[in-house]
């Protein structure tokens, strides 16, 4: 097929490659494509064979009947210590099926016995926050954790207890890309969410080094597929837990994905601060896309971004220009009160801000797709804002 080709409303024909005009432009997934150009580039590099006899044990053969490949673990730290975007050397390391496992592993790690006589923990976010932590903690509601909603329910260490609270901080954040610290305080544990802390999508202002972090490989690379994640965590007794949800719950991650991400790990690595250097390239890609949108929303009065600035970053030292997975999109209008259906009218496809528990006037753009898919959204927005009409 045509590459990051999806095939959607814009795109038909035997492989997707004739465009549909006047189509609903898809910008609702956050499908890292905008990386497919690069392994087509470092398409041998990239490729991982493997035969048909080879892997076929439930262990690595590299890790002592372990289910966690010792060679991927340390081309992972090594990944980290070279981006200086996360402290390793007092983290142990917990493979999981992408990231989203991580979320009910660590909430289960980070909660009391399930026979213990303390109540359940309850799990909060900030609006707005990724609705994945909500689902998967809904999912499992019961005598260990449940929801608790968002922390503007329960305040700050300060006026209430904040005992049995698990926090979840996403930071970047998905959806409004800003760099957000926990809130609660005190005694509540918290989880960091760092699948957007590479120098793809924003500066790193400091290897991050909280007790228990989220990593996926969805973002930086953009094998997304493959569902690798990982967590780093500091306790040693609180990564047995997330390491024994892992093995109870599908027996560690896929061996033929631990293969396939060894394989990737390695070109990132060796092409760090050279010509092909992934982030280099990403951060580039990312950074244009967000200019052009800026450059076409500046000029309307209906719809409005979130603020970002340019910042300085220790992978590029350099201040680089600001390179968001999405943009966070505000309806201006009184009418627009419904911003997801205002732009669907205008025909593009959003995610809307209510998932994230935020007001209706705010919606999500993704802007980590294929370059087809952000053409045919610029063509969408460019008609919206030109349809704008104000008396002088
Ligand atoms: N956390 C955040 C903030 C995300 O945006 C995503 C993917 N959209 C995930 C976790 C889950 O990613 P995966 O399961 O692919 O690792």
């Amino acid at each position: 097929g045509r590459p990051g080709c999806e095939c959607n409303a814009c795109f038909a024909g035997p492989d997707c490659s004739l465009r549909t005009p006047d189509c609903t432009a898809d910008a609702n997934s956050g499908n890292p494509l905008f990386l497919e150009p690069y392994w087509r580039r470092h398409a041998s590099a990239g490729a991982v064979v493997v035969s048909g006899w080879h892997r076929m044990s439930y262990t690595t053969t590299d890790g002592h009947g372990l289910f966690q490949s010792v060679e991927l673990e340390r081309q992972i730290r090594r990944l980290h210590s070279a981006v200086g975007n996360a402290v390793v050397d007092d983290k142990h390391v917990v493979f999981a099926a992408g990231s989203i496992q991580l979320i009910n592993a660590l909430v289960h790690a980070l909660s009391p016995d399930a026979d213990a006589a303390s109540p359940p923990a309850r799990v909060v976010a900030t609006a707005p926050y990724y609705p994945t932590y909500r689902t998967q903690t809904k999912m499992f509601d019961g005598r260990e954790y449940i929801w608790g909603g968002t922390t503007a329910l329960w305040g700050n260490a300060s006026r209430n207890s904040t005992d049995g609270f698990i926090e979840f901080v996403t930071s970047p954040n998905n959806p409004d890309a800003q760099l957000y610290k926990p809130v609660l305080g005190g005694s509540a544990a918290v989880i960091v969410d760092h699948a957007y802390y590479w120098p793809h999508f924003t500066h790193i202002p400091a290897p991050a080094d909280e007790d228990v972090m989220m990593f996926t490989m969805s973002k930086p690379s953009g094998h997304a597929g493959s569902r690798f994640g990982w967590a780093l965590i500091r306790d040693q007794d609180v990564a047995k837990r997330a390491n024994k949800y892992v093995q109870d719950s599908i027996m560690g991650a896929s061996r033929d994905t631990q293969l396939r991400m060894l394989g990737i790990v390695k070109v990132m690595l060796a092409n760090l601060h050279g010509e092909e250097d992934i982030f280099a390239f990403g951060h580039g890609v990312m950074r244009t896309r967000w200019r052009r949108l800026n450059a076409v929303v500046s000029r309307s009065r209906r719809i409005s971004l979130q603020k970002m600035a340019p910042a300085y970053c220790t992978y590029f030292k350099r201040i680089r220009d600001p390179s968001p997975a999405y943009a966070w999109v505000k309806c201006e209008r009184e009418e627009d009160e419904d911003c997801h259906e205002a732009m669907l009218k205008a025909k593009i496809n959003t995610r809307p801000g209510v998932l994230n528990e935020a007001s209706s006037r705010y919606t999500r753009i993704s802007l980590l797709k294929s370059d087809d898919d952000f053409e045919a959204l610029m063509e969408r927005v460019t008609d919206l804002v030109n349809a704008e009409r104000y008396d002088a």
